[in-house]
């Protein structure tokens, strides 16, 4: 039997990239994923749903129908996210802040309040932070902030889970290429292209055998936190390029 048959799942961010990889993971696996994004033509799992994060309203809209059609939840991958720009922190904008945080933050803490009355026991709640959240590098300044909160919030959120039978764990990847570069370049190729050259990047379906990996542990198990990177980086800055 397939290691999540009967299994629900919610993921955030479907649209393309890790969370693309990660519904198509969790589906292959037996779960019946609902998936969001903003552009809800790019979503290709089972239930497809529009969500924006950082509107509560399109959030709790999202979690009745999605919990709704899948009958109950099992998995919340919150993966919705993105960095803008690589400029140091003084040509920052008040609007790109605001985008940064209200995704990669609020948007992930607003998901989870309103998913954990749905989760079963026995659930799963996944974070996408990065490698970002674990050590700092120069021009990314708002980017770093919103993941080292990530991985904060879910430190504290595990103190609060303390004793419920559900489990939480930190993803915390290296370079991934995806649409991620295209997205904080804001559509500028070249610059987007950039951070792969000569480096083999992590794949998107790289990090969604992790997420895998914690979510079909035996029920004991809690994978606190996984941090994979590409075999060429040791930190988010120092890459072996050919
Ligand atoms: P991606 O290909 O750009 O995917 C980002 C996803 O987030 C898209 O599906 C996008 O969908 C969704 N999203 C963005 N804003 C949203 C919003 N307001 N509401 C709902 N969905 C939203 O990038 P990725 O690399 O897969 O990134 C996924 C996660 O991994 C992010 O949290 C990122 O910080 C993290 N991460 C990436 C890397 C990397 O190197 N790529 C490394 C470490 C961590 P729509 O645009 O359709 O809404």
């Amino acid at each position: 039997m397939a290691a999540l048959e009967g299994k629900t799942a919610i993921v955030t961010g479907a649209s393309s990239g890790i969370g693309a990889a990660t519904a198509v993971a969790l589906a292959r696996e037996g779960a019946r994923v609902a998936g969001g994004a903003r552009r809800i033509d790019q979503l290709k799992t089972e239930i497809t749903l529009e969500l924006d994060v950082t509107d509560a309203e399109s959030c709790e809209r999202f979690v009745d129908t999605a919990i709704d059609e899948l009958g109950g939840l099992d998995i919340l991958v919150n993966n919705a996210g993105l960095g803008l720009g690589r400029d140091p922190f003084w040509e920052s904008s008040e609007q790109d802040e605001e985008t940064v945080l209200e995704t990669d933050v609020h948007g992930l803490i607003r998901m989870t309040r309103l998913c954990l009355p749905h989760i079963r026991d026995g659930g799963h709640i996944v974070n996408m932070g990065s490698i970002a959240g674990r050590q700092a590098y120069e021009n990314a300044a708002v980017y770093v902030a919103s993941k080292f909160a990530v991985r904060g919030f879910t430190y504290a959120l595990r103190e609060d889970l303390l004793g419920r039978p559900i489990r939480l764990t930190t993803v915390d990847p290296g370079l991934v290429e995806s649409n991620f570069s295209r997205v904080r370049f804001r559509g500028d190729e070249e610059k987007a292209k950039a951070p792969y050259e000569g480096v083999d990047p992590l794949r998107p379906e790289d990090v969604a055998e992790c997420v895998l990996f914690a979510v079909t542990r035996p029920r004991h198990v809690n994978i606190d936190e996984l941090v994979v990177k590409a075999l060429a980086q040791s930190s988010p800055v120092r890459i072996a390029r050919s």
